[in-house]
């Protein structure tokens, strides 16, 4: 339980301050370590495919590894811009499984996306999420059944809604977090 890992968020492309800020205060409270912003930020220019219109998320995943996070550091990149892997028309994020960096987009997280009024509370969740489940990956943590756990697979917006901003009590335990962001201690009889 004692795994000293860290969380640093860095923007790519233009992402609104507050967004991360709000970011940042969540996952500190969920994680219970330090979560910081890191104030190097990346250009997301040499990664956009202009044949899809999006951004290469195993690109920017690489870029994210410079200059190497330091030890202990998982570095989670945050982007407004709209994300594919080869494989697929889009993703929501990214990932190295076991390694230092991840990434997650808002594109298609805002409800205005989907032709819906935008709704930031649902946006700030909905990100949160994202980065909960993208953070699993780099601590090694791989798809969840259970149906609320944010390490659940979520291929709709509308999937991620129906996850909670929290890991199920198996994949908290894994990483060293909390369950549910609660501190536990022994309650004498
Ligand atoms: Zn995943
Ligand atoms: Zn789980």
């Amino acid at each position: 339980m004692s795994q000293p890992w860290q969380v640093e968020l860095v923007g790519i492309g233009s992402v609104v301050p507050s967004l991360l800020r709000t970011l940042r205060e969540d996952l500190a409270g969920i994680l219970v370590r330090p979560v910081w912003i890191s104030t190097s930020h990346i250009d997301p220019m040499p990664f956009f495919d202009p044949r899809r219109g999006q951004y290469a998320a195993h690109s920017i995943l690489e870029r994210l590894l410079q200059p190497p996070p330091k030890e202990n550091v998982q570095r989670i990149g945050i982007t407004e811009l709209d994300l594919f892997l080869p494989v697929f028309t889009h993703v929501f994020g990214a990932a190295q499984l076991g390694g230092p960096v991840g990434l997650a987009s808002l594109y298609r997280l805002r409800p205005e996306f989907e032709g819906s009024l935008p709704d930031l509370d649902r946006t700030h969740e909905r990100l949160l999420k994202e980065v909960l489940h993208e953070l699993g990956h780099t601590l090694a943590l791989i798809h969840c059944r259970i149906p609320w756990c944010a390490m659940g697979a979520s291929r709709l917006p509308g999937h991620v809604d129906l996850k909670d901003s929290a890991f199920c009590n198996p994949c908290a335990d894994r990483i060293g977090v909390p369950i549910n962001g609660l501190q536990l201690f022994d309650e004498n009889p």
